[in-house]
């Protein structure tokens, strides 16, 4: 039966690194994946992390299984981080999944099977992944607009436009906290509370990808925009994820925190979710969020955290600073400054599929087909040939 079995096509960005290993030139880059990598190219363990699993080692005491929603420590550390104090505990679930995918898909199961008939709205673009974890949860998905038609800037217009004209009361809404994937591209402060106000006035459900805490503007800027939200609507889930800021991406740690008008429906909504979890995969694994933990309730090992990601913070707007000054020098009057407010790993680059293939086939620089370009896997010593290539294609 199996020879019936017709082949997937590859994923749209992990296929991209396959062709890259693959390929010979050896001057290529790979600014696909949103991966980070320091200078020498590597995505380094975080020193803190490393402190922490030594202690780990030393102190760990069973490998039996966690609690469906994981440990309680990692738990409270999330929501203090995220949440703050804005919020009271006791309308806040925290349950630790399996990186912010796994907290993505349980949250989505959760809306199919609890709240349907219910559509997500998500920006266009967005995460290639998130229609498709959506929908193998059987998820609606439907799009508003996001970019404006330069493809470089926000559009928040036309983005409350589709909200107010487009979805019913009770669909869900799904909001890039911050460091938008793929674009980079942010609402300020004063369109945050626009679009907190429609969401609240529309009935919706926000579901909130926090996949980038502190490598925006820093750890409490970056959650601004989801405190917005939260101060005009009593219900929200929020999906987080350590893989980039603790640099835990194969630990597989993130978690989802579902927000409800108070205790007793917020222990409902755990049940569910934690029977969900059940079906899936029974309960997190525990590595990651012991790590996590370990770092956030030691003072020492929290400050030195802060350092690193910083570093990691600062290094990623440094590196869009010189692209976009290198571009400049390559005399053609290339200007990328509209690049310098994006934040996160991703920019948006405005260059044409066409272009992209050109630059992947003739230099060996692999950007995913939509322009998305990783700043955090550029590169100081190879910015000027990096920039020369791109300066080639968009003269061809
Ligand atoms: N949401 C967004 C917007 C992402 O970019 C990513 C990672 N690429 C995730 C969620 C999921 O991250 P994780 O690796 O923790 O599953």
């Amino acid at each position: 039966r199996l020879a019936t079995v017709p082949t997937a096509p590859p994923d749209a960005i992990l296929g991209l690194t396959e062709a890259f290993n693959a390929d010979k030139n050896p001057n290529k880059m790979n600014l696909s994946v949103g991966v980070y990598k320091d200078a020498s190219g590597k995505t380094p363990i975080l020193n803190c992390v490393k402190e922490a699993e030594r202690r780990l080692v030393d102190d760990e005491s069973t490998k039996g299984y966690l609690g469906i929603d994981g440990l309680p420590s990692y738990r409270e550390q999330i929501r203090a981080l995220v949440f703050g104090d804005q919020l009271p505990a006791d309308r806040i679930a925290v349950l630790q999944t399996p990186g912010g995918t796994g907290a993505l898909r349980v949250a989505a199961n959760f809306l199919v099977t609890q709240l349907s008939p219910i559509r997500i709205w998500m920006s266009s673009p967005t995460w290639a992944n998130h229609p498709a974890v959506f929908s193998a949860a059987g998820l609606p998905t439907e799009t508003y607009r996001y970019l404006g038609s330069d493809r470089t800037s926000f559009d928040l217009d036309a983005m409350l436009e589709d909200l107010n004209e487009k979805t019913s009361p009770g669909d869900a809404i799904l909001l890039h906290a911050c460091c938008h994937n793929p674009t980079g591209i942010d609402p300020t402060a004063d369109q945050w509370k626009e679009i907190a106000k429609t969401v609240s006035e529309r009935r919706l459900l926000p579901l909130i990808d926090f996949a980038y805490q502190g490598f925006g503007d820093g750890l409490d800027e970056d959650a601004a925009g989801l405190h917005t939200i939260l101060s005009t609507v009593d219900e929200a889930i929020v999906c987080t994820s350590a893989s980039k800021n603790f640099g835990l991406y194969s630990e597989r740690v993130g978690a989802v925190s579902l927000v409800a008008g108070d205790s007793a429906a917020m222990k409902a909504s755990q049940s569910q979710l934690k029977a969900i979890v059940r079906a899936n995969y029974s309960n997190p694994p525990r590595h990651g969020g012991a790590i996590v933990a370990a770092v956030l309730e030691d003072a020492e090992l929290t400050a030195q955290w802060k350092v690193e990601l910083e570093e990691m913070r600062q290094r990623i707007t440094r590196l869009r600073n010189q692209f976009v000054e290198t571009m400049k020098s390559t005399g053609k009057g290339h200007d990328f400054s509209f690049l310098l407010p994006q934040r996160g790993m991703f920019s948006f680059s405005g260059l044409t599929r066409m272009q992209v293939d050109q630059l992947k086939n003739e230099f060996g620089i692999y950007i995913v087909g939509s322009g998305r370009i990783n700043v955090a896997g550029m590169n100081e010593e190879k910015m000027q040939s990096l920039c020369d290539a791109v300066a080639k294609v968009l003269e061809s």
